[in-house]
């Protein structure tokens, strides 16, 4: 069976007692949200700058979500800003690793244990990326809070079209999470011939993916080193051949903190405004190269943002308005990653 092969892949590479493929990392942070309980009156802190999965699974059941700022040398989670945004409702941090660069973990999981939180990882983007704790200990991301989803998504490192893995760190959640996974039954107890038969126990939806996707994701689990490769190769390219183009134009480039080991995800470029960003991507558009910008943010959303568009996080409004990505997948050739090199060179801020 693909999907329990995928299962032991990466249990072994990411070294944790459980993992359960999903439909989507958004399914795999639902699964989360289930398993911490989440309902009505509880509080969720969540980035702004990041993607709808990361608070609709907690706002679904009912959460209130607090959200955060992103660092000014980084679009990751400030985590100087979560002692002011915990109280005694607040139930989970779900902390996103933007492009793969991981959040200070330290300090994250050091607030919520003061106030007896789950940390949620949001890694979608973060197959291959890592933390190393103060103690010195490396962890890939996802496995540093008490659950964690990766998205399998066709724009991540590695895909299968459509697809997640939750990531089950906390042993207590194991065998309720089989459950959830499994629309609520016993199968998976069924299966191993703990329980005669099978029935309907708890909560849970259809969170299993089909056995083609697990097959597709199978191919591209086995390849995760050759794609890390030739994606770091890309990235260190685009830093190497832009630093002095950035800092004669006043741009920034990725900054990837001591502790945090990424999986060249995103390189991104942030503009000093959104006016130079505009004429940038007509720039390389009129050159024939496609570069985007990403998240808006979550709090000025036309669903969620009724409260809390009022606030002001200016990092997170910062990066919606000025960040762009660069082109950035395995089989860029040299000759074209050249193009890019020399076409962003050509840009004047
Ligand atoms: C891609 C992404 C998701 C969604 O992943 P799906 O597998 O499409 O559900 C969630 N959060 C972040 C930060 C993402 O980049």
């Amino acid at each position: 069976m693909y999907t329990k092969e995928c299962h032991e892949i990466l249990e072994s590479y990411l070294n944790v007692p459980r993992t359960l493929l999903a439909t989507s990392c958004t399914d795999a942070l639902e699964m989360a949200s289930l398993l911490i309980d989440i309902k009505p009156g509880d509080e969720v802190i969540v980035p702004s700058f990041s993607f709808v999965s990361s608070a609709l699974p907690f706002v679904r059941q009912g959460a209130t979500v607090r959200f955060a700022d992103s660092r000014n040398d980084h679009p990751g989670m400030d985590e100087h800003q979560i002692s002011n945004l915990i109280n005694s409702r607040t139930k989970a941090i779900v902390v996103v690793h933007y492009a793969g660069v991981a959040c200070n973990m330290d300090q994250i999981l050091e607030e919520a244990r003061h106030g007896n939180i789950k940390v949620i990882e949001d890694a979608a983007q973060c197959i291959g990326a890592g933390y190393t704790t103060k103690s010195g200990k490396s962890h890939y991301l996802g496995t540093l809070g008490h659950l964690g989803g990766i998205s399998f998504h066709e724009t991540k490192n590695i895909h299968c079209g459509e697809g997640g893995v939750l990531i089950i760190n906390d042993e207590n959640y194991i065998s309720r999470a089989e459950i959830i996974w499994e629309k609520g039954t016993n199968r998976s107890a069924f299966f191993r011939g703990q329980v005669d038969k099978y029935g309907w126990v708890d909560t849970g939806s259809s969170f299993l993916p089909s056995e083609l996707n697990a097959a597709f994701l199978y191919a591209q689990l086995k390849n995760i080193n050759v794609v890390l490769n030739q994606r770091n190769y890309i990235w260190n390219y685009y830093q190497k051949h832009l630093e002095d183009w950035a800092t004669k134009n006043d741009i920034q480039l990725p900054v990837v903190p001591d502790y945090a080991t990424h999986n060249s995800h995103i390189f991104f470029l942030i503009f000093p405004d959104a006016q130079s960003r505009t004429r940038f991507i007509a720039h390389m558009s009129n050159k024939g190269i496609q570069t985007t910008f990403h998240y808006q943010s979550l709090h000025n959303s036309k669903f969620y943002g009724q409260e809390t568009r009022k606030m002001k996080l200016p990092m997170s409004e910062k990066y919606t308005d000025c960040l762009v990505r660069l082109p950035l997948y395995p089989d860029l050739s040299q000759e074209n990653l050249q193009y890019v090199v020399d076409s962003v060179n050509a840009f004047k801020v």
